[in-house]
C-alpha cells in the first residue's frame, strides 16, 4: 500500500506526489526510496478523499504540525495541497508547505501565495539551496527558466502576506551557507541547514554531482 502519510519528529508529513520541478543532487529520490524507514514511491497519486480516509483513521490532536512534504513537490498538487489544508484548519491543526519555490512557474495564473493564505497555511518552508543562480541551477537543476528568481519572490510574497516562513539549505561544500543566512535576513526568513541524509552523503562523497 502507497505511504500517503509518515510520522517522524512528532509531526506527520502527506506524501501528494513523487514529480518535482527540480532535480537536486542531493534528493533523496536519487538516493532512496525514501526516509525514517518509510517507501514513498507512489503507484498513483492519492485524491483528496483518498487522504481524508485515512487522517479521520488518525489522532491528528498529537502531532505538532501536519506537513505537506514527501518525494515530490506538494504545489504541483495545488487544488489537492489546498482541499486538505481547509480540512486540516477546520480542526484547528497547525499545517505547514515544505517547497522548492517554483508554484508561480508551476501555476503562472494562479495567485498561490494569496490561495495559501486563504486556506490558512500556518508557515512555509522553502528550500533555497544556493547564494546565486548560477550555484543553484548547477545543484537544483530546475525545470523552468528563471527559477531562482522564482524562489525567492515567492519567499518575499510569502513574507508580504504575513505567513511565517523559514528558507533552508543543504549542509554541501558548494554552498556559501553563510551567504544564505544573509539572504535570508534580507528576505525577512528564518534559516535552516539540513544535514544530508546518510544514503545522499555516502553517495556524494564519490561523486558530488552524481
Ligand atoms: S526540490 Fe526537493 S523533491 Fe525536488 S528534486 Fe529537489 S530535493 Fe528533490
Amino acid at each position: 500500500m502507497d505511504t500517503i502519510y509518515y510520522k517522524a519528529h512528532g509531526n506527520l508529513y502527506l506524501n501528494l506526489t513523487n514529480r518535482c520541478t527540480a532535480d537536486c543532487v542531493f534528493c533523496i529520490r536519487n538516493f532512496a526510496t525514501g526516509v525514517y524507514g518509510y517507501d514513498l514511491r507512489l503507484s498513483k497519486e492519492p485524491s483528496v478523499e483518498e487522504i481524508i480516509e485515512a487522517l479521520e483513521k488518525l489522532d491528528l490532536s498529537k502531532y505538532r504540525e501536519i506537513v505537506f512534504t514527501g518525494l515530490g513537490e506538494p504545489t504541483l498538487r495545488l487544488d489537492v495541497l489546498l482541499e486538505v489544508t481547509h480540512w486540516l484548519k477546520k480542526r484547528e491543526l497547525k499545517v505547514r508547505l515544505d517547497t522548492n519555490g517554483h508554484a508561480s512557474l508551476i501555476h503562472p495564473k494562479k495567485d498561490v501565495i494569496t490561495e495559501l493564505k486563504r486556506a490558512g497555511i500556518d508557515s512555509i518552508s522553502v528550500s533555497l539551496n544556493a547564494e546565486s543562480e548560477e550555484t543553484y541551477n548547477r545543484l537544483c537543476r530546475p525545470a523552468h527558466k528563471n527559477a531562482y528568481r522564482a524562489v525567492l519572490d515567492f519567499v518575499r510574497e510569502a513574507r508580504k502576506a504575513g505567513i511565517p516562513t523559514r528558507v533552508t539549505v543543504v549542509e554541501l561544500p558548494e554552498i556559501d551557507v553563510e551567504k544564505c543566512r544573509k539572504l535570508a535576513a534580507e528576505l525577512d526568513s528564518d534559516f535552516h541547514v539540513r544535514k544530508l541524509s546518510e544514503a545522499a552523503s555516502k553517495k556524494n562523497k564519490k561523486d558530488p554531482r552524481a
